[in-house]
């Protein structure tokens, strides 16, 4: 295999930029929120980027998240941990798309990630920073594949996991965090409850939380998602993206790799409907989006069988929202009956047997048909986020 020297390619990472009030912070701060308490991004100097990141490169490239490390935040090549992350394939799904109507139906399959879901893509990139920045204590709150992710890359970089998750997690997905040599805390409530103790303790410990969003390198592990479907595509990208929304980590991280490679003249200016689909008994941004609110409230009494989507309160709410809407796309809910289905179906009819948050994507389409959001000659590729292995028994 023919590999570049990635000893000689750094980061073009250059500042930190607050996606609400625009303040500027340092790269090497181990910086977590803004001040004003949002979402932090890193810029990259594009036109530095470019004298080595061509796409004549490409096949001497890593095929993991640190293919174009140009734009990843890790500066240093050793501190670019990997278990083998990303670069997930793309399988157009015929089947169920003759069933639906549907000629070009793409599944990307992120159930072969290390640890079973995508949130091995983002811990990877956070931690990785992290380490590079000195850390090596990390706490989290999870429905259960963050903290499955986070105990991986903690073990890989001999740091340590500090898990907190709900009583009712996949007792599966317990075992194997605490396999992986995790510090594992079950908490009484749901995952804003374990958010909520998580943060206590990381205070009080001095822990580094690599909550969603709330330290900016776990959404450029989860652009990688976008920088791979545009490759994938031949530089021309989905007509439509289908992404089972939580936290939303991977709706915003994908809308920037887009803007990122246009900038980097790899894409034109044409870009795919974001569609997020949440479940029907936890739908705080499906509500906010039909509302036309640029923030959405807290979503009372939350729970649904997609453990990944039970997520009453996205501290990113207004970049989901924003993303949505700048690619006029939809919002739309689905409930636990149709999620179920949609599983069973995804499986018999394809042999992929992915979890409850990415059958929703497929428990989707038939509405996203009826109502016009997409139609039978479009590029359409459903995510599917996390293998149906972790999913509890009684499935
Ligand atoms: C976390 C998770 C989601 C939601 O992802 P976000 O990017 O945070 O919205 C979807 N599916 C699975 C399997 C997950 O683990
Ligand atoms: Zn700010």
């Amino acid at each position: 295999m023919i590999e570049l020297d990635y000893d000689n390619i750094t980061s073009t990472a250059f500042q930190l930029r607050c996606t609400a009030c625009g303040d500027i912070h340092n790269i090497d701060s181990k910086h977590k929120l803004c001040s004003c308490g949002k979402v932090l991004f890193a810029d990259y100097d594009l036109e530095k980027a470019k004298d080595t990141l061509d796409k004549s490169s490409f096949h001497k490239r890593r095929y993991d998240i640190w293919r174009m490390a140009e734009i990843m935040p890790v500066f240093d090549n050793k501190y670019r941990f990997t278990l083998g992350e990303g670069w997930t394939p793309v399988v157009k799904i015929n089947n169920l798309g003759e069933m639906l109507g549907l000629k070009n139906l793409y599944l990307k399959d992120e159930s072969f990630n290390p640890t079973g879901s995508f949130k091995s893509r983002g811990l990877c990139a956070a931690v990785s920073r992290a380490v590079e920045l000195g850390i090596n204590d990390f706490v989290i709150p999870t429905a259960g594949n963050a903290g499955a992710a986070l105990a991986a890359y903690a073990a890989r970089t001999k740091s340590k996991a500090h898990v907190f998750m709900p009583e009712d997690t996949p007792p599966f997905i317990v075992r194997e965090i605490k396999a992986l040599g995790a510090d594992a805390r079950l908490v009484d409530g749901i995952i804003t409850d374990a958010g909520k103790i998580a943060k206590e303790e990381a205070e009080k410990e001095d822990w580094f939380d690599v909550s969603t969003l709330k330290e900016p390198y776990r959404v450029e592990g989860k652009k990688t998602m976008g920088l791979e479907l545009a490759e994938q595509f031949s530089w021309s990208l989905p007509d439509v993206i289908v992404y089972p929304t939580g936290g939303g980590t991977g709706i915003i991280g994908m809308w920037k790799a887009f803007d990122e490679l246009e900038q980097l003249g790899f894409i034109d200016s044409q870009r795919p409907r974001m569609i997020s689909v949440q479940s029907s008994t936890c739908a705080p941004i499906v509500k906010a989006f039909k509302e036309g609110k640029d923030h959405a409230e807290f979503w009372e009494d939350a729970h649904t069988i997609a453990a990944g989507l039970r997520v009453p309160s996205a501290i990113a709410d207004y970049l989901i929202l924003q993303t949505i809407r700048d690619s006029k796309g939809t919002a739309i809910a689905v409930d636990d009956l149709t999620i179920k289905i949609a599983m069973n179906q995804l499986a018999k009819e394809e042999g992929i047997m992915l979890s409850p948050e990415a059958a929703a994507t497929v428990a989707s389409l038939d509405l996203l048909i009826d109502d016009g959001d997409i139609t039978k000659e479009e590029k359409v590729v459903i995510f599917g986020t996390g293998s149906g292995l972790t999913t509890p028994e009684e499935w």
